[in-house]
């Protein structure tokens, strides 16, 4: 059995990372049997859950469509904020009834809660019916743990503190056929004083850029049309490999392999240079997009955050991008950080209407165990009503801006990649350059194709449009 522990996880060596080529020494166990996988949390946990998928059906593993067809139920989860957690152990007490009526019921739980202490203390103490746990640095051996608890029938439960070599080469079962995600970056080593992903998802590890272009390529074969660089800095890209090869670099390299559309997720203010802005402007395939959190608008919680940008710093940069044509940018904004006063809240509520955002993700700061701010939290004096009026008041502003925004875009026509059908009647929907969500009349057959749409009224978080032959 291997556990968790936080201060391991905190720990940065210099190793070079390594890289290993996915291998399976046995295969078909998984024969007549079938898979359901729910994802919690962000683009890196669907992705993971794409090679999960990917792997199980290596092994001869089916997908069910219904989680009440399947043999094995994963749960691939998220410790962003104590209610994705609160979510995943309510859905567990779920399942929990679920193998009561079916004994061979196969319950794994992975993810970024899988690193924490205290879950698996939690799934070991009371959670004997959940079959094998095991973490973000060790998704490869999947199948290995499956065929162990198969096997044995005891609980398998490896979680490794710190991430191990970086693995080429895991099949994977992808969402979509003509957007995909591709990592290029693993971890993060900035240790924002709230966040708890620097020891979930372990040290700042750069893909090698051979296997990056070698995996784009490939989806460009397959006719994809979208990819989105991944990681949870992709700014950072290359910094740990120290061979003057970055972000603006691989953008380039990608955008000349002519898939259609680049995205790529998430920028952090600190890392973007000058370079990488005229490489999103030189290349048409390179989308006028970027998501740039910025956390709070005051420069005292800025520096508790960790942040190392100030508002001014964050202006400047937000303002040259804003010179790129066309360009949409969002947010990332959290209220009620430990300290945060009204004048403080206020700052963040003056630099949204200084950006004037096209969206925004907007949270309540959640205590992490084991993050610095966890501590501050502890002698917090704003009570949780006052956070929510706060969040209540900043989301008002940002759907205001976001409708602004929206409604400038009405008469004028965009290319959207057609993703399938929306939830209205007869609607089809897809997302503009600029990633916003388009419903418009059309059929099936426009799936996958990057088509020309009027749009024709605007809301806060979608555009109606029409299709322009
Ligand atoms: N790496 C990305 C970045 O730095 O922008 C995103 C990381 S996280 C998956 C997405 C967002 O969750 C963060 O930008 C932050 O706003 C929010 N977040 C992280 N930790 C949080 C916490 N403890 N409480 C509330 N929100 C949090
Ligand atoms: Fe968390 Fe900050 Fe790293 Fe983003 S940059 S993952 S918020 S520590």
């Amino acid at each position: 059995m291997k556990i968790p522990n936080m201060l391991d996880a905190k720990k940065r060596n210099k190793n070079e990372v390594k890289y290993t080529e996915y291998n399976v020494d046995f295969n078909n166990f998984g024969e007549n049997k079938k898979f359901y996988v729910r994802t919690y949390g962000c683009q890196m946990n669907e992705h993971d859950s794409e090679k999960i998928k990917g792997m199980l059906s290596s092994v001869g593993f089916k997908s069910a469509e219904d989680i009440n067809d399947a043999d094995v139920i994963i749960l691939n989860t998220c410790a962003i904020r104590e209610n994705a957690h609160d979510k995943v152990f309510g859905f567990l007490g779920v399942l929990k009834h679920m193998k009561q009526s079916n004994k061979n019921l196969i319950i794994g739980l992975c993810g970024c809660m899988a690193q924490e202490e205290g879950v698996v203390d939690e799934i070991l103490a009371k959670h004997k019916y959940v079959n094998f746990v095991f973490g973000t640095h060790n998704l490869h051996r999947l199948p290995n743990l499956i065929k162990e608890n198969m096997d044995t029938d005891k609980q398998v439960i490896e979680v490794y503190s710190k991430e191990g070599n970086l693995i080429e080469g895991m099949p994977v079962k992808r969402a979509s056929n003509y957007k995909a995600y591709v990592n290029i970056i693993y971890g993060c080593d900035k240790f924002c004083t709230y966040c708890i992903v620097p020891y979930t998802r372990g040290k700042q590890r750069s893909r090698n850029k051979d296997d990056i272009l070698k995996e784009v390529n490939k989806l460009v074969k397959e006719g994809y049309q979208e990819v989105t660089l991944l990681g949870q800095n992709v700014n950072a890209y290359g910094k740990d490999l120290n061979l003057g090869y970055d972000l603006a670099d691989l953008l380039e390299e990608v955008a000349k392999t002519n898939i259609p559309r680049v995205r790529f997720i998430t920028s952090h203010p600190w890392d973007f240079t000058d370079r990488m802005i005229e490489v999103i402007k030189k290349y048409p395939n390179i989308m006028n997009y970027v998501h740039l959190p910025i956390q709070s608008g005051s420069d005292k919680i800025l520096k508790l955050m960790g942040r190392r940008y100030t508002r001014e710093e964050y202006k400047t940069l937000f303002d040259k991008l804003k010179k790129i044509d066309g360009i949409a940018i969002t947010t990332d904004i959290i209220v009620g950080f430990p300290g945060e006063t009204e004048e403080d809240f206020l700052d963040t509520l003056d630099i949204v209407k200084y950006c004037q955002y096209d969206g925004a993700f907007t949270f309540i700061y959640s205590p992490r165990v084991g993050t610095p701010a966890a501590k501050l939290f502890e002698k917090d004096q704003t009570t949780l009503e006052e956070k929510e009026q706060r969040l209540y008041r900043l989301n008002e502003l940002i759907n205001d801006y976001s409708l602004m925004s929206n409604k400038r875009m009405v008469n004028n026509t965009y290319k959207i990649l057609v993703e399938g059908l929306s939830n209205k009647d007869g609607m089809m929907y897809g997302y503009t350059e600029t990633n916003k969500l388009v419903n418009f009349k059309g059929n099936e057959d426009l799936i996958g194709k990057i088509v020309n749409i009027r749009i024709i009224d605007a809301k806060s978080f979608s555009l109606d449009g029409e299709l322009v032959e």
